[in-house]
């Protein structure tokens, strides 16, 4: 299950209501906040991406959200209000969690929120009820689910491979990753602000340039900022009981070619449970250290494969 346990950022209380962006104290916290709640998606997101081989260029939010959704059980919900005051409801009680979105809303207006209400849950927001009004944007937690949606709807990584590599319009990217003209103009200034260290007002420039079918500035900016997004990109590998336990999901039997760590004994007794079985077949001073699914097969199933792949290959 993948859930965020500890609470991201300790604030000093100063800095609880902001109503602009302009002073040093104010853009020094929103970008820690960024940074934060950036890495928080990239450490779960890219393993998620890795491990399934999913490609970077037909990347959609819908993959980890639905995986996210159907691991925890929750319900996702279209409501509507005569008014439309209430854009999203995120409720945690002991009847389960569900989140909704105003169903009358733009589709890329509900991928906003959808993605907006996940990161409530995900960042571990104290509370029991979020409802998204127009007018409580600015407060902590909502700052924070804004940056998770639109992490979450377009990755640095996506960016990248889009912008720099395919060289897709601005139009293009925004359509392939459904959401709105005003969110990926939002993303863009706020990643390559963050990443370029350059000042706010060159990065709208050269944002505004490419949504005017002029890429080039920002094809310098991803130029220079190209080998941070790889490297941290390259860092989050998925970890070996993550690994197991999605392998096992799709095929019932792993060896420690796939998962090395199977040969270490601790790491077996962490993984092994009521569903995970872990053995070892030994002949001729070779081991094969193996783990099954034991919803799937007998533990004499397991062994026979594990014997077929030593003299079978
Ligand atoms: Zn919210």
């Amino acid at each position: 299950m993948i859930k965020v346990n500890k609470k991201v950022d300790n604030r000093p209380l100063f800095l609880y209501n902001i109503v602009s962006y302009k002073t040093d104290k104010e853009v020094k916290y929103l970008g820690n906040t960024f940074s934060k709640i950036s890495s928080v998606v990239k450490s779960q997101l890219y393993p998620f991406i890795k491990l399934r081989k999913l490609s970077l260029l037909s990347y959609t939010f819908e993959d980890f959200f639905n995986y996210v959704i159907s691991e925890n059980d929750i319900k996702v919900l279209g409501h509507h209000f005569s008014k439309r005051q209430i854009e999203g409801l995120t409720l945690i009680d002991s009847g389960g969690i569900s989140l909704s979105y105003e169903k009358e809303n733009p589709v890329v207006r509900q991928n906003f929120t959808k993605c907006h209400e996940l990161g409530h849950f995900l960042l571990n927001h104290h509370g029991t009820v979020f409802t998204e009004l127009k007018e409580n944007q600015t407060a902590p937690d909502e700052v924070e689910a804004n940056y998770f949606s639109a992490c979450l709807l377009m990755p640095d990584i996506v960016l990248l491979s889009k912008i720099y590599y395919q060289k897709s319009s601005f139009q293009e990217v925004a359509n392939s990753l459904h959401v709105s003209y005003e969110a990926l103009n939002i993303r863009l200034i706020d990643l390559l602000t963050y990443l370029t260290g350059e000042s706010k007002e060159s990065i709208i420039q050269t944002v505004h340039q490419y949504q005017s079918r002029d890429n080039r500035k920002i094809l310098e900016s991803f130029a220079r900022v190209h080998d941070s997004i790889v490297s941290e990109y390259n860092s989050y590998d998925p970890g070996p009981v993550e690994k197991l336990s999605y392998l096992l999901s799709q095929k019932d039997f792993v060896t420690d070619k796939e998962v090395a760590e199977l040969s270490q004994t601790i790491f077996r007794s962490t993984v092994s449970s009521t569903s995970i079985g872990t053995w070892a077949y030994y002949d001729k001073g070779i081991a094969i250290f193996y783990a099954w699914n034991k919803e799937k097969l007998t533990e004499g199933q397991a062994y026979q494969k594990a014997k077929d792949i030593y003299y079978l290959s």
